[in-house]
């Protein structure tokens, strides 16, 4: 006899979205975590990598005030104490979220899990079994082949634990979350290096993205080594050493391997009761279903984005399946990217290279809109775009930005594409003066054939 509705294992973005919205809708809940709820989002992930952005944002602040007319002077970082408030804004979050699982009345048992029936998951020897299990059990810090983590050599899980900020470190891929610590990391006073076997930085971004992105971080005097292969890396008492493929070695203190994550799906079970999966992926359908009857799996365990929002969608639109509501699926390229560092990244839909493959180099029009021409990004003082991809005289299918703070940007970014809106649609609306998100209206209008603050 099932105990609940659902069970949920994992209690991370994915699991713990799709609890509360299914309590919501009226299921029993059971929400099985072996950490703490919230998963690697709140703990390890998301906010307290975007509190240590502020900081960092806060630290170039002080030490750009003179361009401002503002006397303040950067002494440096107080690490236990960025750390401290850091704790607190996660501790906050937590301490909220325990007490909505709470008031919705999801059961939450603390346990490692295993999957050892159809729809079932022992957890310390008790089993719970439920009218549909919901796999959630999230992704963890990859490294290389022979690259042991260790000591200097570590994943930003270490790197979050750090209590000082270090000389010199070398950032082992520039995707994501390695662009992110090597921007905290140089505002703190770190000399930085990216080392990036690709020829370009957030290699999954528009190419203009991964070049206006490149030209700032040279500019902000982080060291770039792209398109070269790492070779190895050995650690002593003093620091740590990488070396390349081209013979050049790099020396620092410390190693941050950022080349990505896996899924967490070892040992937990699913191979013995017949999921089927793909090097350790949970594979789904677009109804996020796997191949058995009853079982869905939900955010980084199964192929595609990892970010944390994707994870609450997945949730919320399986407990929204369960429930018979029959959501509409989004898919990936549609959920909107960004890249918390100085300067931001973020995009939606497809890159100007995706799109001639989908449609043809003649179905394509691209307009990239230059913060020059926008008053709140003069103030700001940063450079950057807003690029649009249109389908010729359709909807607009891509947009790209490159900016400070343009991650804001990104929600009515997501709007356009997803309600497949063309320029004219958005060139008829009003965006406040003088705000960055002026500059979305601006490309539009441009686009649509009638530029304001822009050249034709
Ligand atoms: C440094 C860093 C920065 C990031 N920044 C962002 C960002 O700014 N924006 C963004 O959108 N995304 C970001 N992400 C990605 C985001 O954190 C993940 O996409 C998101 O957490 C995935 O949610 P999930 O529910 O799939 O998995 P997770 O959050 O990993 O949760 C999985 C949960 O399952 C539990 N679990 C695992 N195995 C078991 C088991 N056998 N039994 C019981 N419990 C188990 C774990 O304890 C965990 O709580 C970042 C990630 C990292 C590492």
């Amino acid at each position: 006899m099932p105990q609940a509705d659902i069970v949920i294992l994992g209690g991370g973005s994915g699991g713990y979205a799709c609890a509360l919205r299914a309590a919501e809708l009226g299921k029993s809940v059971i929400l099985i975590d072996a950490d703490k709820l919230g998963g690697t989002c709140l703990h390890r992930g998301c906010i307290p990598t975007k509190a240590l952005l502020h900081a960092a944002e806060v630290a170039d602040s002080a030490r750009e005030s003179d361009e401002f007319g503002v006397k303040a002077t950067f002494e440096g970082i107080d690490m236990p104490q960025v750390n401290k408030y850091r704790d607190g804004v996660v501790g906050r979050l937590y301490k909220g979220l325990q007490g909505l699982i709470k008031s919705r009345g999801v059961t939450l048992v603390e346990g490692y899990g295993k999957m050892v029936g159809p729809t079932t998951v022992e957890v310390n020897g008790e089993q719970y079994t439920g009218e549909n299990l919901v796999l959630a059990t999230g992704s963890y810090a990859k490294s290389l082949p022979g690259l042991e983590i260790d000591g200097r050599i570590m994943t930003s899980d270490q790197a979050l634990t750090l209590d000082y900020v270090p000389e010199r470190v070398i950032v082992l891929g520039g995707g994501v979350i390695g662009v992110e610590f090597a921007s905290v990391w140089k505002s703190f006073g770190s000399d930085v290096t990216i080392v990036e076997a690709l020829p370009h930085l957030v290699p999954n971004e528009d190419e203009a993205c991964s070049k206006a992105l490149e030209r700032a971080y040279k500019k902000r005097g982080i060291n770039l080594s792209l398109g070269v292969r790492f070779a190895g890396a050995t650690q002593n008492e003093s620091g740590v050493q990488v070396s390349l493929e081209d013979g050049t070695t790099i020396d620092a203190d410390l190693l941050l391997v950022a080349v990505g994550r896996g899924p967490s799906t070892d040992g937990m079970g699913y191979d013995e009761q017949g999921v089927a999966m793909d090097r350790g992926w949970v594979l789904v359908d677009e109804r996020l279903r796997t191949n058995l009857p009853g079982v869905f799996a939900v955010g980084d365990i199964t192929p595609g984005l990892q970010l944390a929002h994707r994870g609450f969608q997945h949730g919320i639109f399986v407990a929204e399946e369960i429930a018979g509501e029959a959501p509409m699926p989004i898919p990936d390229i549609n959920i909107p990217r960004v890249t918390y560092c100085e300067p931001e990244v973020a995009s939606v839909g497809l890159t100007e290279v995706e799109a001639i493959e989908a449609h043809g180099a003649d179905s394509i029009t691209t307009y990239e809109y230059n913060l020059g021409g926008n008053g709140k990004s003069q103030i700001l003082a940063t450079a950057g775009f807003i690029k649009l991809v249109q389908l010729t005289d359709g909807p607009v299918i891509g947009i790209h930005m490159v900016g400070s703070r343009l991650g804001e940007q990104v929600g009515e970014a997501q709007l356009i594409v997803n309600w497949e809106a063309h320029p004219t649609d958005v060139a008829s609306l009003i965006h406040a003066h003088p705000t960055q998100n002026e500059a979305m209206g601006e490309a539009h209008l441009a686009l649509a054939g009638k530029p304001l603050h822009a050249h034709a």
